[in-house]
């Protein structure tokens, strides 16, 4: 699943900061991760050499910040067995049989609880 994450999520990092975006395939809302600043942000560097460097400890920064990204993720998507989709706990219901999302539960009939129920209204 952390790769199919990984695959799905989009990169909305800037120079200065790191941050990542995920849709969910049922409801399309769309999930964005903390942001984090990246430890040269706004440092000019003075050298070649630096620039070199700064640029390689970006990279590393990026893939950091996308893996704590994927985890957080984690907690808010589910992958549903049937589509293979991933999709946010508002649209993944835990079945009678089976955990799967709205959109299959409609389509096989399936009878399910939210994982995060709709919040009442009044
Ligand atoms: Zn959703
Ligand atoms: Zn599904």
């Amino acid at each position: 699943m952390r790769r199919m994450i990984r695959e799905a999520m989009e990169d909305r990092s800037s120079p200065e900061a790191f941050r990542f975006s995920l849709n969910c395939a049922v409801c399309g809302a769309a999930w964005i991760s903390r942001t984090s600043r990246f430890s040269k942000a706004g440092v000019t560097p003075e050298s070649e050499g630096k620039r070199i460097i700064f640029q390689k400890l970006y990279e590393r920064e990026w893939e950091e910040a996308r893996e704590r990204a994927v985890t957080d993720a984690m907690e808010t998507f589910n992958l549903c067995p049937i589509c293979r989709r991933l999709v946010c706990n508002r649209c993944f219901l835990l079945g009678e049989d089976i955990d799967l999302c709205a959109d299959c539960a409609r389509n096989l009939q399936e009878r399910g609880e939210p994982v995060t129920p709709k919040e009442e209204s009044g």
